[in-house]
């Protein structure tokens, strides 16, 4: 469990993902035949040998933000890297990833108590925030930072009770987790060129996953990811179903179809090894939200892909809350689906 809270606390945002690489890399490169950065800054790792070829794929990119302009009174003006609501900016701690270390901040905004009546009932928008680096002046704080530098939510990870866990970048990093479990799990005498897949700039428009089904060419692919939980107070079981703890999420159509649709074929071997196997799992359908499914099944003449979720709260936020036994279920329904996925 030491390395989910590794992976949760490294940083990574979209095209910034080197410290989850690093570890990535390691990681997978532990358990497979074969690893390799390809030139996008993905990492595959590539394990057992056999006709077909099956890709699985989990993103290390994560939402964040990055430095646009330093203020005459030293504050940092930034831009939202990924999916972020306004609403949960005010007053978060955050950290600058400068090239000579890591400089907190913390972000701001015109104090509620000087507004008027109108002002204080909108929401205030990104780009009215600040983020606050401690600097008398912008020459302080240009010698901190620079324009361009990343910027992540402040590490966080724990339990809220045993199984319940909270962190920062959930959303990957707990698909690279099992993406990493899956390859240890994978005999050798599998039927099947499996490709443990870490993917870069999910998060600003499935970029990486784009290129390393290219280079792969797989016959089937599972992507890995989180997907809104809705047992929360206030949302409607017709809104979301989904429930921490009740089994990781089959994915049959994202985004109101824009997203993937999973291939009929794979969803029903992931639905029989659930079953078989006593793995509980939940049915999502999504009217938004994509996952790297959504493009690794429109490369080249189309490849037949589906999707497994981990229930998550509060995702792209600064941190989210999963069951671990989602985690620990999506890693066994995956790697005892992989040997029907080989003879399809
Ligand atoms: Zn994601």
């Amino acid at each position: 469990m030491e390395l989910l809270e590794t992976l949760c606390r490294a940083s990574g945002v979209s095209g910034f993902e080197d410290e989850v690489k690093q570890l990535m890399k390691k990681q997978l490169g532990k358990h497979a035949d074969e690893v390799i950065e390809d030139s996008f800054g993905n990492v595959i790792a590539r394990k057992g040998a056999g006709d077909k070829k099956i890709m699985l794929a989990a993103h290390m990119d994560e939402i964040g933000f990055m430095v646009k302009h330093v203020t005459e009174e030293g504050y940092l003006n930034f831009i939202k890297v990924g999916g972020i609501d306004n609403r949960i900016l005010l007053h978060q701690k955050v950290i600058v990833k400068t090239e000579k270390g890591d400089v907190e901040g913390v972000i701001g905004s015109k104090p509620p108590h000087l507004m008027k009546d109108e002002e204080r009932k909108k929401v205030v928008k990104h780009d009215e925030m600040f983020i606050d680096i401690g600097c008398r002046d912008k020459k302080e704080a240009e010698k901190k930072v620079s324009l361009g530098d990343p910027i992540i939510f402040s590490p966080t990870y724990g339990n809220l009770s045993r199984d319940v866990i909270y962190g920062k970048a959930v959303d990957d990093r707990v698909g690279c987790w099992a993406l990493i479990e899956i390859l240890k799990k994978i005999r050798k005498n599998i039927d099947a060129e499996v490709y443990a897949c870490a993917t870069t700039q999910e998060e600003v428009g499935l970029k990486g996953a784009r290129v390393a089904a290219y280079k792969i060419n797989p016959d089937y692919a599972v992507a890995i990811d989180t997907t809104l939980a809705g047992d929360t107070p206030n949302v409607k079981p017709q809104e979301s179903n989904l429930k921490l703890g009740e089994g990781p999420a089959l994915t049959v159509m994202e985004a109101s179809g824009r997203g993937v649709i999973s291939h009929p074929k794979l969803h029903k071997v992931l639905c029989d090894t659930s079953k078989k196997k006593k793995i509980p799992t939940q049915i999502d359908i999504l009217e938004g939200g994509m996952t790297d499914a959504a493009i690794i099944y429109l490369t080249r003449e189309g490849i037949p892909s589906s999707v497994v979720s981990i229930p998550t709260r509060y995702i792209h936020g600064p941190l989210s809350v999963f069951n671990l036994k989602d985690a620990q279920n999506t890693v066994k329904l995956i790697a005892s689906a992989l040997p029907s996925i080989a003879k399809l």
